[in-house]
């Protein structure tokens, strides 16, 4: 180990939390999280392509959270805010796209919307979050591919007396022509977006998710998929907390989120009574 990489690893500990690699300028060059900062920041220095960006690291800087989620939303905070410059850009759409399945008389309605006309989170049958409205129909497209939908019934092709174009190619089972039952056909249209599922926040009102490592406690405050800020038994508040009311559905927020939440491995506290 060189004396440069041996100066930069020094201080950093096996710890969870959030990395930020420093270079001359005032903009970070890159930020990372880590249930270990140590064996994660080590792993940096063993990557070839990433050689450039260690060579410029002058200094990193630990943010250590109380455990992993804790992590993550720093993380994902400091990245928006912050846009170091080895991050990979997100581009921040103003708008998310899903697709909206409803009932109709005739079947399954697939209806495209934008979080400009429905609430994320607090909206029932929403499925896949899109940048677009382009990337939502080719998204369907290939689920179609996949469970032979027919493009006509689901509107991303026009219809005719002949069924649609998959039809000659067998792409499609026929509902187009009433050669499947339309119930047939939308039962495999549920199923495919099923993995795509937006689901509606799971709580009457605003929670703290917690963790604790020892006998440090940090508490996330979240409502509708949004995170509020973070309470912290050292003193510190990440983050003064916002208003519930401010807060709207955030996407990267529930990609952290939707799992531990839903299957239960978060420690969850009520705090619509306070
Ligand atoms: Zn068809």
């Amino acid at each position: 180990m060189n004396d440069t990489k041996q100066a930069l690893l020094a201080d950093l500990p096996h710890a969870p939390g959030v990395y930020i690699f420093w270079g001359d300028s005032s903009l970070p060059l890159y930020i990372g999280k880590s249930v270990d900062i140590r064996s994660r920041v080590m792993s940096h220095f063993r990557q070839a392509d990433e050689a450039p960006m260690m060579a410029q690291t002058r200094h990193i800087e630990c943010l250590l959270t109380a455990g992993e989620i804790g992590a993550l939303l720093l993380e994902s905070r400091l990245i928006k805010n912050r846009q170091p410059l080895f991050n990979q850009r997100l581009r921040r759409a103003k708008h998310l796209h899903s697709w909206l399945l409803r009932d109709s008389a005739t079947g399954l309605v697939n209806e495209l919307v934008s979080s400009a006309a429905v609430a994320h989170g607090q909206t029932p049958h929403l499925y896949g979050l899109f940048a677009s409205r382009h990337a939502a129909q080719d998204k369907l497209r290939a689920l179609a591919a996949d469970h032979k939908l027919c493009l006509a019934t689901l509107g991303l092709e026009k219809t005719s007396s002949r069924g649609c174009f998959g039809l000659q190619l067998r792409q499609c089972d026929g509902v187009c022509v009433g050669q499947e039952l339309r119930a047939k056909h939308d039962q495999r249209l549920q199923s495919a977006l099923l993995g795509l599922q937006v689901h509606v926040w799971p709580y009457a009102s605003a929670i703290d998710l917690v963790e604790q490592s020892g006998d440090w406690v940090q508490k996330h405050r979240i409502v509708n998929w949004s995170y509020l800020g973070t309470w912290c038994s050292k003193g510190t508040v990440t983050e003064s907390m916002q208003s519930t009311d401010a807060a709207t559905f955030d996407a990267d927020t529930y990609a952290i989120l939707v799992k531990p939440l839903l299957k239960g491995e978060a420690r969850i506290e009520d705090v619509s009574h306070r």
